[in-house]
């Protein structure tokens, strides 16, 4: 029996916990009842333009047919088995079509459940690395504030330690290095000021840290903050200059959101270790994968204990695995270039109005991504409402209203995105 719209309501406001959410808050939050395209259907029949892709990974909207009819095929087949000595197409495909789609020097993948968990793989992955070349004591990690990697462990470890919001868990997370931000924006040359920390630390600590662990260009959930791209490739010069491995965390930044495959590919260089999430199945199913070098694979499996310590449940599960297929071939396939032009064209437009309201602190555009940073953190309560009125669907975060939307959305629902964003934005005082 189907749940009416006040049963869903009522049962999840008791039970269930959402993302960074308390239980019986009395926010908004509002039950789907399907998605098609670039909208959103609530049970109430209203529909919303989405303007998150479900945060990053719905690139070619929702309910599509390629992805579809590429899952049911395999359900057919099969829907699961263990990766622990078996092996099947759609993994062995897909890896092999990742390894080809990113930086050269990027040889072998390992599949995760989710971002986070390929970011623990990535950091374990540097650990074990200069454990196998006998530097055990290189198990630290150099990262800059503002940034976002996940929300288990060892990803919390090396966020932001404020903006992060895992304050409460500093005493029982490793201590990593933190230095500031860079000053220089998107396009900027980089000033010696804002690489000397990174110079500094590597100079003096090199001798325990595995590695640098970045967001390239783009910090997300820490700030949705854009960064030279002259930055990113001083930090690479730096961590070959002292044996230090670098990290690229691209799960929200790659498969063209930027307006690049992937991010790095703006200062022309390829990390040690990457790690690919979100967008990677379309956002169809979870799944994750981090990728790294012959070498580094290669020292890992000959040293001691001679394997790679991880082993999900559920790795590379087959229908998520032929969703990243079919979501791969899609993007590929289609002028995704193009479309990720012309919606920073319209994001540009649409946005830059905001700058003239006394509430607004910046608006910035890159790629398939436009922020409105406020002044001040916006009133969930207040916001949220007023932009499902307005028939879109934005989820802001602290002082930033965001727009992500899928590749494929036209120019008049892109256009309705950004008027609501300059409405809601301006009639909050
Ligand atoms: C979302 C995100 C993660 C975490 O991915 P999950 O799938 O939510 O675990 C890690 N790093 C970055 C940059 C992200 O945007």
């Amino acid at each position: 029996m189907s749940m009416d719209h006040d049963q869903i309501l009522a049962l999840d406001n008791s039970i269930v916990w959402h993302p960074y959410s308390s239980i019986g808050s009395g926010h908004p939050i509002y039950p789907v009842a399907s998605a098609n395209g670039v909208r959103l259907r609530l049970c109430d029949g209203r529909e919303l333009i989405d303007g998150m892709s479900s945060w990053w990974s719905a690139i070619h909207g929702y309910n599509h047919p390629v992805m579809n009819q590429a899952v049911s095929q395999q359900l057919e087949s099969m829907s699961h088995v263990m990766f622990g000595g078996l092996t099947h197409q759609p993994a062995v495909e897909l890896a092999a079509k990742l390894v080809k789609l990113t930086p050269k020097p990027l040889q072998t993948l390992f599949f995760a459940d989710s971002g986070s968990v390929s970011v623990e793989v990535a950091m374990k992955m540097a650990i074990q690395y200069w454990y196998s070349k006998k530097k055990p004591e290189k198990d630290m990690f150099l990262t800059i504030h503002n940034g976002y990697h996940g929300d288990t462990f060892g990803a919390m470890s090396v966020c932001d330690p404020v903006s992060g919001m895992h304050s409460i868990f500093s005493g029982v997370l490793a201590q990593q290095s933190f230095v500031d931000s860079p000053t220089c924006g998107f396009g900027e040359p980089c000033k010696k000021s804002d690489i000397a920390p990174v110079a500094e630390q590597l100079e003096q600590n090199h001798q325990q840290i595995a590695a640098v662990i970045l967001e390239p260009i783009v910090q997300g959930a820490g700030g949705m903050r854009f960064y030279s791209a002259d930055y990113l490739k001083q930090v690479r010069e730096l961590c070959d200059k002292h044996d230090v491995l670098l990290i690229l965390d691209e799960i929200a930044t790659g498969f063209g959101r930027t307006g690049k495959m992937f991010a790095c590919e703006h200062a022309g260089i390829s990390p040690d270790i990457m790690c690919v999430g979100k967008a990677l199945t379309g956002g169809y199913i979870t799944l994750a994968a981090t990728l790294t070098t012959r070498e580094i694979s290669e020292t890992i499996s000959s040293g001691e204990p001679g394997i790679f310590m991880h082993g999900p449940t559920f790795m590379a599960n087959p229908l998520a695995c032929s969703a990243g297929l079919a979501s791969l071939r899609l993007l590929t396939e289609s002028p995704w270039h193009l479309r990720v032009t012309r919606i920073e064209m319209g994001l540009r437009q649409g946005l830059e109005p905001c700058r003239e309201l006394a509430q607004v602190a910046d608006v910035r555009v890159l790629g398939a991504i436009g922020v409105v940073e406020m002044k001040k953190p916006v009133d969930m309560k207040a916001i949220q409402p007023a932009f499902v009125e307005a028939g879109v669907w934005v989820r802001p975060f602290g002082k930033l209203v965001y727009l992500i939307p899928p590749y494929v959305i036209n120019d008049k629902d892109l256009n309705q995105l950004t008027s609501a964003v300059r409405d809601v934005v301006a009639s909050i005082a």
